[in-house]
């Protein structure tokens, strides 16, 4: 498998390369998306921060169904 463990030199170029880079208000122009770009993420740590960021960007951010209580 191409996967295995040692076998990390790739030997060819990416293949198939997007155009375009991937952009999550394509085909989902609604007041929820819009919402969730807008969204800042504050009251996480830097590490958290990075990871709700990128799910945002690739459309794979979930609003919490109810707002977490304190
Ligand atoms: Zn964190």
């Amino acid at each position: 498998m191409s996967s295995e463990k040692g076998n990390v030199a790739r030997r060819r170029p990416q293949r198939h390369q997007n155009a375009r880079a991937f952009k999550n208000d394509k085909y989902d122009t609604s007041a929820r998306l819009k919402k969730i770009n807008a969204k800042l993420h504050d009251g996480v740590c830097q590490h958290c921060k990075g990871i709700l960021e990128w799910r945002v960007k690739f459309s794979k951010y979930k609003l919490l169904s109810k707002p977490k209580k304190w």
